[in-house]
C-alpha cells in the first residue's frame, strides 16, 4: 500500500512539474489543422522546429487531426516522442477546417496564437516576424498574400466575385489578402473562442472581432504534397456560408422586389383600364401572360429558397450541437500512454 501511495504521489509530483512548466510557461501556440496531411508532415516539422527553436520562447504546436483517413495521426503521435513541444488533438471524424481551427484555438494556451496550414503555404519562418511584432505590441498580426498565382483562373474568378459581392452587402470590411495564417494575443482569441456560430466564415470573424492588425505579406507558396481538399462545389457552399452569416441583405432585399413588381403591375393595370375605357375591350396578350407567370413565379421561389437558406442555417444554430468531438487530446500535461513509458 505504502508502494501505491508512493507511486501516486511520484506522478502528481511529475504532473505538477510538467503543469507549471508548460501553463505558465507556454507562451505562443502554433495551431495546425490536419486533414490528409501525411505527405507534408516531415517538410512541416523540419522547419517548423527551427523556426520555435529561434523565437525562443516556449511554445507547444497544437495539431488538429481533422479525421484523417491516411496515417497522419500516426505519424503525429510518432512525432510527438521526437518533438515534445506537439499535443495532438484528434478530431472523431472530418468536421472542417474551420471546426479544426476552433478546436485548437480553444485549446491553445499561449499568449500567442499563431494559426497555419499544414502544407507549408504558408511558410513557417514568417512566425518569427509575426512574433516580433506581437512583441512590439500589435494584438492581431496577419500574413497577407501578396498574389494567387499557385490558384487556377477559374478560382481565382470565383474569389474575386466573391469578395465583391461580400463588401457590397456585409457590414464587415474584410482586408485584402488577409487568410487564415496569422498571430492573435490572448484577447482575441479569447474573442473568437466566445463565438460559438455553427457556420463558421473564419475570415469574417477575424474582421469582426476587431483589434489593431498589422499586414505582414507573404508569398503563397506551393503544396508541400497530397492535394487541396477544395472542390468547387466546396467553394460556393463556402461562400453561401460567408454571405448568410455576414448580411441579411439577400433576405430583407424581397421586400423592395415586391414593391417594386408592385408598383411596376398597378401602372401597367392603369394603362389597360385607360384603354379598354378608350377603345374598348381586345384579346391579345396570352404570351405576355404566360411570360409574367413564369417570371414571377420564379422570382417567387428564389425569394423562398433564400429564405430556405437562411432558416435552414438557423436550424443548425437552433440543434446547438457541438462544432466538433474529439476522439483524442494526446497533451504533453497529462501522464505518458503504456507505450511511451
Ligand atoms: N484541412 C482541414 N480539414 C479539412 C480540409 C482541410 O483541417 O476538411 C486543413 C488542411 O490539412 C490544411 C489546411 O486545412 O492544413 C488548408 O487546406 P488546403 O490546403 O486543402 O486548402 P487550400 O490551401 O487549398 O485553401
Ligand atoms: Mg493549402
Amino acid at each position: 500500500r505504502r508502494r501505491k501511495v508512493r507511486r501516486g504521489l511520484g506522478t502528481l509530483v511529475v504532473l505538477l512539474v510538467r503543469g507549471t512548466i508548460m501553463t505558465r510557461a507556454c507562451v505562443v501556440s502554433v495551431v495546425v489543422p490536419m486533414h490528409n496531411e501525411s505527405l507534408s508532415l516531415e517538410a512541416l516539422f523540419a522547419r517548423l522546429s527551427p523556426v520555435l527553436d529561434r523565437v525562443g520562447e516556449p511554445a507547444e504546436i497544437v495539431c488538429v487531426d481533422d479525421g484523417s483517413t491516411d496515417d497522419t495521426l500516426e505519424r503525429l503521435k510518432a512525432l510527438r516522442l521526437r518533438e515534445p513541444r506537439v499535443r495532438v488533438v484528434a478530431l472523431s471524424r472530418n468536421f472542417g477546417k474551420e471546426a479544426a481551427l476552433a478546436a485548437g484555438l480553444q485549446r491553445a494556451r499561449g499568449q500567442a496564437v499563431v494559426l497555419m496550414d499544414a502544407d507549408l503555404q504558408h511558410p513557417p519562418e514568417l512566425i518569427e516576424a509575426f512574433v516580433q511584432h506581437w512583441r512590439e505590441g500589435w494584438p492581431v498580426v496577419f500574413g497577407q498574400r501578396t498574389s494567387r498565382k499557385t490558384d487556377t483562373w477559374l478560382r481565382r474568378w470565383a474569389a474575386r466575385s466573391f469578395y465583391r459581392v461580400f463588401a457590397a452587402i456585409s457590414q464587415t470590411h474584410l482586408p485584402a489578402g488577409a487568410g487564415d495564417f496569422r498571430l492573435m494575443d490572448r484577447r482575441a482569441v479569447d474573442a473568437l473562442n466566445t463565438l460559438v456560430e455553427r457556420t463558421r466564415f473564419t475570415k469574417g470573424l477575424y474582421a469582426w472581432i476587431g483589434f489593431r492588425s498589422l499586414a505582414v505579406p507573404f508569398e503563397v507558396g506551393e503544396r508541400a504534397g497530397g492535394t487541396s481538399g477544395w472542390r468547387l462545389g466546396a467553394l460556393w457552399r463556402f461562400a453561401v456560408d460567408a454571405i448568410t452569416a455576414f448580411s441579411t441583405l439577400p433576405l430583407r432585399m424581397w421586400t423592395y422586389v415586391g414593391t417594386a413588381v408592385s408598383l411596376c403591375a398597378l401602372i401597367y393595370a392603369a394603362h389597360f383600364l385607360i384603354r379598354t375605357l378608350l377603345y374598348g375591350v381586345d384579346l391579345p396578350g396570352f404570351p405576355s401572360l404566360i411570360i409574367a407567370i413564369t417570371f414571377f413565379a420564379g422570382v417567387q421561389l428564389i425569394g423562398l429558397g433564400i429564405i430556405g437558406e437562411y432558416l435552414g442555417r438557423v436550424f443548425t444554430e437552433v440543434k446547438q450541437r457541438p462544432l466538433f468531438l474529439v476522439a483524442e487530446d494526446l497533451d504533453p500535461l497529462a501522464p505518458p500512454t503504456e507505450d511511451e513509458k
